[in-house]
Formats: structure tokens, C-alpha cells, sequence
């Protein structure tokens, strides 16, 4: 029997990738996704590639009738819960919203998920629940320290399926702890479309090759890192989505909780994929470094062994195919996106 996967936040960045990867799969796809941060166009691109539109719904994951009409009428087997607000400085800035939609909205979808007695839940984390490592290098049981409401809003969520796992042990779960997710669908029909100035280095610089912006900023060039500037683990986000379908394998065998890094492990620097884009694009990418951002810390990579290990999983796209397939989608979106 086919199994249906309820997809929050379905319309967004990764909830669309994944999306596509569980119908190529031969999974039933329902979303819900309240467009706070993406657009119904999403489902064209997700048609042109699968050749199907998934069952959408227009609704907030804080809505509890809409949960009940959702769980009784499609027959849930499984939730990946990707709903979520995600910009660090909106997130200081206005607590209370990034509180109410990311952890009562996270409460109020459970409910609604114990009610309706689904058996798995996947739940996007973030690498930023982590506290400050010298190594730059983190493992699931270091220690958890988030410096930012948004990076908290992640870390309570997480608290909670771990209480809710002691009262429901046949719930399987699976926390998903991302770290710098870029790139698009190889298709170019389904990408990161970042509402303003984006905030995050890979959009900003496919807009300076693009000519949108004059130049990339770079924030700060004297950190202890071997350039000087930022390194993160940037991961392609097709493999982010593969790795909830391994995810999602690994409960539908064992019941378990399980916390896992979804990253690469291995570092870039800004001026890395600066470089890597030129080459990639064909374009200058002009930059000027200017002072540290705020709150950012010198490097952060995963140490994929666990996912590896756990969910037989691991990431495939190098830096290269990030870049092509963001620079693709970056070129066609303005045809997509209406
Ligand atoms: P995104 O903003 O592109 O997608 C989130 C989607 O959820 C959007 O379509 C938005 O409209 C929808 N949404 C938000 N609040 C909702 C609500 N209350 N009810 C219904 N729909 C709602 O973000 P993304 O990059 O695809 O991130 C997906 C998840 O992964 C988020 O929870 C995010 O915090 C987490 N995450 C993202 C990153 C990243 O760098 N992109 C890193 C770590 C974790
Ligand atoms: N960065 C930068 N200029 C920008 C955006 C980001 O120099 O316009 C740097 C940032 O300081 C960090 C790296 O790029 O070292 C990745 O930042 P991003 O916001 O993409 O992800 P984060 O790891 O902060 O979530």
C-alpha cells in the first residue's frame, strides 16, 4: 500500500525538494504550507518535474481544524514537518511571532498528530542548537547552546518530541539537524527564491553574478579559519531531501528517536565558493569585507558518521554541482516565479 506523507511548509525551499524526491518515489504527497514565505507557482515547478501536483492545502500548521480535516480525510502514515520561520535577525526582533509559529504551531501540529495516531514524524533542525566548538567540527551529543530566539524556537521543539517519544514509544522520530543547505533541482524548475535582500551567502552572491547586486559583503575576514573568512558545511539540497527518505526508511523499520547531522562535513570558506561560483558562472564576483556579522561563528561543519552509519546515507553533490544547479535556477526562476 502506498504511503502518504503529510509535507508542512511542502511549498518552501526543502519541503518542495523533498517533496519531489517522495513522489518520484512513489510516496502520497499532501502539503500544507500557509505561503508566509513562498508561492503556489512552487506546485508548477513540482508538476513539471513529476509530472504530478500534490494535494495542497492553504492553511497554518497553527489551525487545528484544518489539521483535523487534513488527518481525517487523507489517511497520514508519516509527517515531515518542515513549517517554519527561519531568519536569525527577524527572530530578535520579533520573539513572540517566532515563538507562536515555530513552537506553539510545532504543539498544535503534534496534537493533532497523536489524535490522529500517525507513526512517524521527521522535524527540520538546525545545526545552529549547537554551542561553540573550537574544532568547528560537531558531533549530535555535544552540547546544546543556541545563541539566537530562532536557533531556541529549534531547540524546544526538539525537547518536546523527546518528551513526547517517553509517553508514545511506538511514535518513531526522527530530528534532522541541517547545516547550510544551497543549491537547487537540477531541472531548474524548483529553487531558493529568498523574499528581499537575501540573508544567507549563496543567494547574495547568485544575485551579485546576476547583476542585482553590486557586491557580495564579506563579513569579516579575521577569523581563525585559513582565509580568514567564515567556513561552513554547505550542503546540496537534494541530498538534504534524500536524507529524510532515508530518514523516513530507517523509522518505517525501527520505532526509534533519532537525532542525526544532515551535512557534508567538509568545510568552504567564503572566498571558496566566491571562487567556485566565478568559475561556475563565468562572472566576476566583486566583494568588499567589512566588519563580523553579528552572532556568526568563525566554522561549523558536520561530523557525518551517524547519518552515515544510522540512515546509510550520505551527501553526493560537491561544491560544483551546488553551484551549477543555484546559477541554473537563478537564470530561469525569473520565468517560474510569477
Ligand atoms: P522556507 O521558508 O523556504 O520554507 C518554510 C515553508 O513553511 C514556507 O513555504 C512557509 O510559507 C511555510 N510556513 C511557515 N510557517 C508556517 C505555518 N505556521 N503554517 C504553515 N506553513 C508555514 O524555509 P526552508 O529553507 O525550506 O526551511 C525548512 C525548514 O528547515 C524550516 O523549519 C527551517 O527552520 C529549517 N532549516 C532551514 C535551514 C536553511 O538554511 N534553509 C537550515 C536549518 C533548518
Ligand atoms: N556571509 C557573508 N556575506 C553575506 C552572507 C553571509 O560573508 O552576505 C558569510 C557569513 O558570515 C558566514 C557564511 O557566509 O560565514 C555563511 O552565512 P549564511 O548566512 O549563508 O549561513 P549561516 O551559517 O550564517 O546560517
Amino acid at each position: 500500500m502506498t504511503s502518504t506523507i503529510l509535507v508542512t511548509g511542502g511549498l518552501g525551499y526543502i519541503g518542495s525538494h523533498t517533496a519531489v524526491e517522495l513522489m518520484e518515489r512513489g510516496f502520497d504527497v499532501v502539503i500544507l504550507d500557509n505561503l508566509s514565505n513562498s508561492s503556489e507557482s512552487v506546485l508548477g515547478g513540482i508538476e513539471k518535474i513529476t509530472g504530478k501536483k500534490p494535494k495542497t492545502y492553504i492553511g497554518d500548521i497553527r489551525d487545528r481544524e484544518m489539521l483535523q480535516t487534513i488527518f481525517k480525510t487523507d489517511h497520514i502514515d508519516s509527517v515531515m514537518h518542515f513549517a517554519g520561520l527561519k531568519a536569525v535577525g527577524e527572530g530578535e526582533e520579533k520573539p513572540l511571532l517566532y515563538l507562536d509559529n515555530n513552537v506553539t504551531g510545532s504543539i498544535t501540529l503534534f496534537d493533532a498528530i497523536m489524535k490522529a495516531e500517525v507513526k512517524r514524524v521527521i522535524f527540520s533542525s538546525s545545526a545552529t542548537v549547537y554551542g561553540e566548538s573550537d574544532t568547528f567540527k560537531y558531533t549530535e551529543d555535544m552540547p546544546l547552546n543556541p545563541i539566537n530566539v530562532y536557533g531556541k524556537t529549534k531547540l524546544k521543539v526538539e525537547e518536546i518530541l523527546r518528551e513526547l517519544k517517553k509517553t508514545n514509544p511506538t511514535l518513531g522520530i526522527a530530528i534532522l539537524r541541517y547545516f547550510n543547505p544551497v543549491g537547487a533541482h537540477p531541472s531548474g524548475y524548483i529553487g531558493e527564491n529568498p523574499k528581499g535582500t537575501p540573508n544567507n551567502l549563496m543567494p547574495y552572491i547568485a544575485d551579485v553574478a546576476m547583476g542585482i547586486r553590486e557586491k557580495l559583503f564579506i563579513f569579516g575576514d579575521d577569523y581563525p579559519t585559513p582565509d580568514g573568512t567564515g567556513l561552513r558545511d554547505y550542503i546540496h539540497v537534494k541530498d538534504l531531501a534524500l536524507g529524510h527518505i532515508a530518514a523516513l526508511n530507517k523509522l518505517e523499520a525501527h520505532t526509534d528517536l533519532i537525532t542525526v547531522n544532515l551535512g557534508t562535513g567538509k568545510p568552504f570558506s567564503v572566498l571558496d565558493l566566491t571562487q567556485v561560483f566565478e568559475v561556475v558562472s563565468g562572472k566576476k564576483i566583486p566583494y568588499e569585507v567589512v566588519s563580523r556579522r553579528k552572532g556568526d561563528v568563525a566554522g561549523c561543519f558536520a561530523d557525518p558518521t551517524l547519518a552515515k552509519e544510522l540512515l546509510r546515507w550520505e551527501a553526493l553533490s560537491d561544491i560544483n554541482a551546488m553551484c551549477k544547479d543555484i546559477w541554473r535556477w537563478q537564470q530561469n526562476k525569473i520565468n517560474i516565479i510569477r
